[in-house]
Protein backbone atom coordinates (compact mmCIF):
# COMPACT_ATOMS: atom_id res chain seq x y z
CA UNK A 1 0.00 0.00 0.00
CA UNK A 2 2.79 2.21 0.85
CA UNK A 3 4.48 1.44 -2.09
CA UNK A 4 1.09 2.46 -4.31
CA UNK A 5 0.64 5.78 -2.63
CA UNK A 6 3.86 6.75 -2.88
CA UNK A 7 4.12 5.71 -6.36
CA UNK A 8 1.04 8.01 -7.27
CA UNK A 9 2.30 11.09 -5.24
CA UNK A 10 5.69 10.37 -6.96
CA UNK A 11 4.05 10.56 -10.46
CA UNK A 12 2.29 13.91 -9.65
CA UNK A 13 4.36 15.54 -7.74
CA UNK A 14 8.25 14.61 -7.08
CA UNK A 15 10.21 14.06 -10.17
CA UNK A 16 12.76 14.64 -9.54
CA UNK A 17 13.03 11.88 -7.24
CA UNK A 18 13.43 8.08 -7.40
CA UNK A 19 9.97 6.74 -6.71
CA UNK A 20 12.08 4.68 -3.67
CA UNK A 21 13.03 7.41 -1.90
CA UNK A 22 10.08 9.09 -2.31
CA UNK A 23 8.74 6.71 -0.83
CA UNK A 24 10.60 6.08 2.36
CA UNK A 25 10.58 10.14 2.42
CA UNK A 26 6.46 9.92 3.13
CA UNK A 27 6.86 7.66 5.56
CA UNK A 28 9.60 8.60 7.64
CA UNK A 29 7.68 12.09 7.23
CA UNK A 30 4.52 10.25 8.61
CA UNK A 31 6.06 8.44 11.57
CA UNK A 32 6.89 12.14 13.22
CA UNK A 33 3.86 13.00 12.82
CA UNK A 34 2.43 9.86 14.20
CA UNK A 35 4.57 9.98 17.46
CA UNK A 36 3.40 13.57 18.00
CA UNK A 37 -0.64 12.68 17.04
CA UNK A 38 -0.10 9.24 19.26
CA UNK A 39 -1.20 7.45 16.46
CA UNK A 40 1.11 3.80 17.84
CA UNK A 41 -0.37 1.61 19.95
CA UNK A 42 0.30 -1.04 21.78
CA UNK A 43 -0.85 -4.92 21.81
CA UNK A 44 0.58 -7.37 24.28
CA UNK A 45 1.11 -11.44 23.35
CA UNK A 46 0.93 -14.11 26.26
CA UNK A 47 4.12 -15.96 27.23
CA UNK A 48 2.53 -19.12 28.72
CA UNK A 49 4.60 -21.12 31.42
CA UNK A 50 4.53 -24.70 30.53
CA UNK A 51 4.74 -25.78 34.46
CA UNK A 52 2.38 -23.83 35.90
CA UNK A 53 0.18 -22.45 32.63
CA UNK A 54 0.30 -19.34 34.33
CA UNK A 55 0.77 -15.90 32.59
CA UNK A 56 3.46 -14.06 33.73
CA UNK A 57 5.13 -12.00 31.08
CA UNK A 58 3.61 -10.55 27.71
CA UNK A 59 5.78 -9.18 25.00
CA UNK A 60 4.59 -5.64 23.76
CA UNK A 61 4.54 -5.40 19.63
CA UNK A 62 3.38 -1.98 18.00
CA UNK A 63 0.94 -1.29 15.75
CA UNK A 64 0.50 1.54 13.64
CA UNK A 65 -2.81 3.40 13.04
CA UNK A 66 -2.16 5.31 10.27
CA UNK A 67 -4.78 8.05 9.21
CA UNK A 68 -4.59 7.09 5.40
CA UNK A 69 -3.62 3.34 5.47
CA UNK A 70 -5.21 1.69 8.44
CA UNK A 71 -3.85 -0.49 10.80
CA UNK A 72 0.25 -0.76 9.92
CA UNK A 73 2.13 -3.90 11.10
CA UNK A 74 5.73 -3.38 11.97
CA UNK A 75 6.91 -5.11 8.82
CA UNK A 76 5.59 -2.33 7.12
CA UNK A 77 7.68 0.85 9.23
CA UNK A 78 9.88 -0.74 10.99
CA UNK A 79 12.78 -1.50 8.81
CA UNK A 80 12.33 2.27 7.16
CA UNK A 81 12.36 3.56 11.11
CA UNK A 82 15.74 1.74 11.06
CA UNK A 83 17.22 3.74 8.68
CA UNK A 84 16.75 6.27 10.52
CA UNK A 85 17.59 7.70 13.91
CA UNK A 86 13.45 7.32 14.13
CA UNK A 87 13.37 4.10 15.05
CA UNK A 88 15.12 5.52 18.91
CA UNK A 89 12.09 7.71 19.10
CA UNK A 90 9.10 5.07 18.21
CA UNK A 91 11.05 2.42 20.52
CA UNK A 92 11.33 5.31 23.72
CA UNK A 93 7.73 6.32 23.37
CA UNK A 94 6.83 2.01 23.38
CA UNK A 95 9.10 1.69 26.67
CA UNK A 96 7.40 4.80 28.27
CA UNK A 97 4.25 3.27 27.91
CA UNK A 98 5.23 -0.07 28.47
CA UNK A 99 6.33 1.37 31.91
CA UNK A 100 3.38 3.27 32.33
CA UNK A 101 1.20 -0.22 31.57
CA UNK A 102 3.81 -2.33 34.08
CA UNK A 103 2.79 -0.22 36.95
CA UNK A 104 -0.92 0.49 35.88
CA UNK A 105 -1.15 -3.17 36.16
CA UNK A 106 0.40 -3.53 38.99
CA UNK A 107 -1.32 -0.73 40.75
CA UNK A 108 -4.88 -1.33 39.51
CA UNK A 109 -5.22 -5.14 39.27
CA UNK A 110 -2.76 -6.37 41.82
CA UNK A 111 -0.87 -8.07 38.81
CA UNK A 112 2.75 -8.29 38.07
CA UNK A 113 3.23 -9.09 34.94
CA UNK A 114 6.64 -8.84 33.03
CA UNK A 115 6.66 -7.11 29.45
CA UNK A 116 9.63 -6.78 27.13
CA UNK A 117 10.02 -4.17 24.21
CA UNK A 118 11.69 -5.00 21.45
CA UNK A 119 15.16 -2.53 20.81
CA UNK A 120 16.49 -1.96 17.91
CA UNK A 121 20.23 -2.65 17.58
CA UNK A 122 20.93 1.15 17.08
CA UNK A 123 19.94 1.95 20.41
CA UNK A 124 23.19 0.35 21.29
CA UNK A 125 25.30 2.73 19.17
CA UNK A 126 23.71 5.55 21.24
CA UNK A 127 26.19 7.12 24.13
CA UNK A 128 23.35 8.34 26.48
CA UNK A 129 21.22 5.29 26.61
CA UNK A 130 21.59 4.46 29.95
CA UNK A 131 20.87 7.44 31.69
CA UNK A 132 17.96 7.67 29.13
CA UNK A 133 16.20 4.37 30.30
CA UNK A 134 17.23 5.40 34.02
CA UNK A 135 15.23 8.50 33.15
CA UNK A 136 12.19 6.55 31.76
CA UNK A 137 12.25 4.30 35.04
CA UNK A 138 12.35 6.76 37.45
CA UNK A 139 9.92 9.07 35.78
CA UNK A 140 7.18 5.77 35.74
CA UNK A 141 8.35 4.43 38.52
CA UNK A 142 8.55 1.06 37.28
CA UNK A 143 9.17 -1.86 38.98
CA UNK A 144 12.41 -2.52 36.77
CA UNK A 145 12.12 -6.70 37.31
CA UNK A 146 9.09 -6.76 35.37
CA UNK A 147 10.93 -4.83 32.38
CA UNK A 148 12.30 -6.99 29.71
CA UNK A 149 14.34 -5.35 26.83
CA UNK A 150 14.76 -8.08 23.56
CA UNK A 151 17.64 -8.14 21.31
CA UNK A 152 18.76 -9.76 18.37
CA UNK A 153 21.53 -10.85 17.62
CA UNK A 154 22.52 -8.37 14.85
CA UNK A 155 23.09 -5.97 18.19
CA UNK A 156 25.48 -8.48 19.52
CA UNK A 157 27.51 -8.71 15.73
CA UNK A 158 28.77 -5.20 16.35
CA UNK A 159 31.15 -3.81 18.53
CA UNK A 160 31.55 -6.50 21.01
CA UNK A 161 32.85 -5.27 23.92
CA UNK A 162 30.77 -1.77 24.23
CA UNK A 163 27.33 -3.88 23.24
CA UNK A 164 28.39 -6.74 26.29
CA UNK A 165 29.14 -3.23 28.82
CA UNK A 166 25.91 -1.92 27.71
CA UNK A 167 23.62 -5.03 28.24
CA UNK A 168 25.92 -5.48 31.72
CA UNK A 169 24.47 -2.48 32.70
CA UNK A 170 21.13 -2.99 31.73
CA UNK A 171 21.52 -5.97 34.35
CA UNK A 172 22.33 -3.92 36.74
CA UNK A 173 19.38 -1.59 36.75
CA UNK A 174 17.74 -5.49 37.38
CA UNK A 175 16.16 -5.04 33.90
CA UNK A 176 15.56 -8.33 32.22
CA UNK A 177 17.55 -9.26 29.33
CA UNK A 178 16.46 -11.61 26.18
CA UNK A 179 18.06 -12.48 22.72
CA UNK A 180 15.40 -12.58 20.31
CA UNK A 181 15.24 -14.30 16.88
CA UNK A 182 17.44 -17.17 18.39
CA UNK A 183 17.96 -19.99 15.25
CA UNK A 184 16.79 -17.04 12.28
CA UNK A 185 20.36 -16.23 11.34
CA UNK A 186 23.56 -17.23 12.66
CA UNK A 187 23.00 -17.85 16.18
CA UNK A 188 26.36 -19.01 17.72
CA UNK A 189 25.74 -21.14 21.04
CA UNK A 190 28.93 -18.53 21.77
CA UNK A 191 26.14 -15.95 22.12
CA UNK A 192 24.38 -16.78 24.99
CA UNK A 193 27.97 -17.76 26.80
CA UNK A 194 29.57 -14.34 25.83
CA UNK A 195 26.81 -12.01 26.87
CA UNK A 196 24.37 -11.94 29.90
CA UNK A 197 21.20 -13.14 28.79
CA UNK A 198 18.39 -13.98 31.28
CA UNK A 199 16.59 -15.17 28.30
CA UNK A 200 16.53 -16.53 24.63
CA UNK A 201 13.46 -16.68 22.56
CA UNK A 202 13.73 -19.52 19.48
CA UNK A 203 12.55 -18.21 16.54
CA UNK A 204 9.46 -19.04 14.90
CA UNK A 205 11.16 -21.20 11.94
CA UNK A 206 12.67 -22.64 14.01
CA UNK A 207 9.96 -23.97 16.36
CA UNK A 208 8.62 -24.73 12.86
CA UNK A 209 10.83 -27.33 12.14
CA UNK A 210 10.39 -29.29 15.43
CA UNK A 211 8.02 -31.67 13.84
CA UNK A 212 9.37 -32.08 10.71
CA UNK A 213 10.65 -35.53 10.03
CA UNK A 214 13.80 -34.71 7.88
CA UNK A 215 16.79 -33.43 8.82
CA UNK A 216 17.34 -34.22 12.48
CA UNK A 217 14.81 -31.23 13.24
CA UNK A 218 13.76 -32.42 16.13
CA UNK A 219 16.90 -33.96 17.99
CA UNK A 220 19.01 -30.10 17.38
CA UNK A 221 15.68 -28.70 19.00
CA UNK A 222 15.91 -30.56 21.84
CA UNK A 223 19.51 -30.90 22.23
CA UNK A 224 19.69 -26.69 21.63
CA UNK A 225 17.19 -26.08 24.16
CA UNK A 226 18.88 -28.63 26.89
CA UNK A 227 22.07 -26.76 25.99
CA UNK A 228 20.25 -23.13 27.06
CA UNK A 229 18.97 -24.41 30.18
CA UNK A 230 21.93 -25.99 31.16
CA UNK A 231 23.71 -22.63 30.89
CA UNK A 232 21.51 -21.45 33.01
CA UNK A 233 18.65 -19.34 30.55
CA UNK A 234 15.27 -19.09 31.00
CA UNK A 235 13.62 -21.05 27.41
CA UNK A 236 11.03 -19.46 25.70
CA UNK A 237 9.64 -20.70 22.38
CA UNK A 238 7.94 -18.45 19.44
CA UNK A 239 5.42 -18.73 17.15
CA UNK A 240 3.67 -22.20 18.74
CA UNK A 241 0.47 -22.75 16.81
CA UNK A 242 0.08 -26.70 16.96
CA UNK A 243 -0.77 -29.05 19.61
CA UNK A 244 1.83 -31.57 18.90
CA UNK A 245 4.67 -28.23 18.61
CA UNK A 246 3.55 -27.92 22.16
CA UNK A 247 3.58 -31.13 23.42
CA UNK A 248 7.15 -31.15 22.26
CA UNK A 249 8.38 -28.25 23.71
CA UNK A 250 6.46 -29.25 27.14
CA UNK A 251 8.90 -32.57 26.78
CA UNK A 252 12.03 -30.70 25.73
CA UNK A 253 11.34 -28.97 29.46
CA UNK A 254 11.23 -25.31 27.26
CA UNK A 255 10.09 -22.72 29.51
CA UNK A 256 7.48 -20.54 28.33
CA UNK A 257 5.75 -20.72 25.13
CA UNK A 258 4.10 -17.49 23.03
CA UNK A 259 2.09 -18.66 20.44
CA UNK A 260 -0.97 -18.18 17.97
CA UNK A 261 -1.77 -21.52 20.07
CA UNK A 262 -2.73 -19.53 23.21
CA UNK A 263 -3.18 -16.22 21.93
CA UNK A 264 -2.56 -13.52 19.09
CA UNK A 265 -1.61 -9.82 20.40
CA UNK A 266 -4.21 -8.50 22.39
CA UNK A 267 -4.68 -4.85 23.60
CA UNK A 268 -4.58 -3.86 27.18
CA UNK A 269 -8.36 -4.67 28.12
CA UNK A 270 -8.21 -7.95 26.17
CA UNK A 271 -4.92 -8.75 27.53
CA UNK A 272 -6.18 -8.38 31.70
CA UNK A 273 -9.60 -10.51 30.09
CA UNK A 274 -7.46 -13.68 29.01
CA UNK A 275 -5.13 -13.41 31.57
CA UNK A 276 -8.04 -14.34 34.27
CA UNK A 277 -9.99 -16.21 31.96
CA UNK A 278 -6.60 -18.46 31.35
CA UNK A 279 -6.00 -19.19 34.86
CA UNK A 280 -9.21 -20.77 35.27
CA UNK A 281 -9.27 -22.43 32.24
CA UNK A 282 -5.34 -23.56 32.87
CA UNK A 283 -6.33 -26.71 34.52
CA UNK A 284 -8.22 -27.80 31.67
CA UNK A 285 -5.34 -26.97 29.06
CA UNK A 286 -3.02 -29.16 31.47
CA UNK A 287 -5.64 -32.36 30.86
CA UNK A 288 -5.89 -31.54 27.22
CA UNK A 289 -2.18 -31.93 27.79
CA UNK A 290 -2.42 -35.20 28.93
CA UNK A 291 -4.60 -36.65 26.79
CA UNK A 292 -2.54 -35.62 23.87
CA UNK A 293 0.25 -37.10 24.93
P1 LIG B 1 9.35 -10.44 17.23
O1 LIG B 1 9.92 -9.56 18.27
O2 LIG B 1 10.04 -11.72 16.97
O3 LIG B 1 7.82 -10.66 17.62
C1 LIG B 1 7.09 -11.84 17.39
C2 LIG B 1 6.26 -11.74 16.14
O4 LIG B 1 5.68 -13.02 15.85
C3 LIG B 1 5.07 -10.78 16.25
O5 LIG B 1 4.83 -10.19 14.97
C4 LIG B 1 3.93 -11.73 16.61
O6 LIG B 1 2.64 -11.23 16.29
C5 LIG B 1 4.28 -12.91 15.76
N1 LIG B 1 3.70 -14.18 16.26
C6 LIG B 1 3.50 -14.54 17.54
N2 LIG B 1 2.99 -15.78 17.64
C7 LIG B 1 2.86 -16.24 16.38
C8 LIG B 1 2.39 -17.49 15.82
O7 LIG B 1 1.98 -18.42 16.51
N3 LIG B 1 2.43 -17.59 14.46
C9 LIG B 1 2.88 -16.58 13.65
N4 LIG B 1 2.88 -16.79 12.33
N5 LIG B 1 3.32 -15.39 14.15
C10 LIG B 1 3.33 -15.23 15.50
P2 LIG B 1 4.62 -8.62 14.75
O8 LIG B 1 3.83 -8.04 15.86
O9 LIG B 1 4.14 -8.42 13.36
O10 LIG B 1 6.10 -8.05 14.89
C11 LIG B 1 7.10 -8.37 13.97
C12 LIG B 1 8.45 -7.87 14.40
O11 LIG B 1 8.50 -6.44 14.42
C13 LIG B 1 8.83 -8.28 15.82
O12 LIG B 1 9.30 -9.63 15.82
C14 LIG B 1 9.92 -7.27 16.13
O13 LIG B 1 11.14 -7.65 15.56
C15 LIG B 1 9.42 -6.04 15.41
N6 LIG B 1 8.74 -5.12 16.38
C16 LIG B 1 7.49 -5.21 16.90
N7 LIG B 1 7.26 -4.19 17.76
C17 LIG B 1 8.41 -3.46 17.81
C18 LIG B 1 8.83 -2.28 18.53
O14 LIG B 1 8.09 -1.70 19.34
N8 LIG B 1 10.11 -1.84 18.30
C19 LIG B 1 10.96 -2.47 17.44
N9 LIG B 1 12.19 -1.96 17.28
N10 LIG B 1 10.62 -3.56 16.75
C20 LIG B 1 9.36 -4.05 16.93
MG1 LIG C 1 10.53 -9.79 20.13
MG1 LIG D 1 11.15 -13.06 17.79
MG1 LIG E 1 12.47 -9.70 15.87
Amino acid sequence: RAKEQGKNKYKVYHSGMNMESYRRFLIQNDIRKAIQSEQFTLVFQPKVNLETYQIDSAESLIRWNHPKWGLLKPIEFISLAEETNLILDIDKWVLKKVCEQITYWKETYNKSIRVSVNFSAQHFLQRNLIEQIKEILEDTNVDPTLLEIEVTETVLLRSKDSVKQTLEQLKELNIHISLDDYGKGYSSINYLREFPFDTVKIDKAFIQEITCPQKHSRLIIESTIALMKNLGLNVVAEGVETIEQLNLLKEFKCDEVQGFIFSKPLSTNDFIRYVDKHKQNSSIIDSQWIKNN
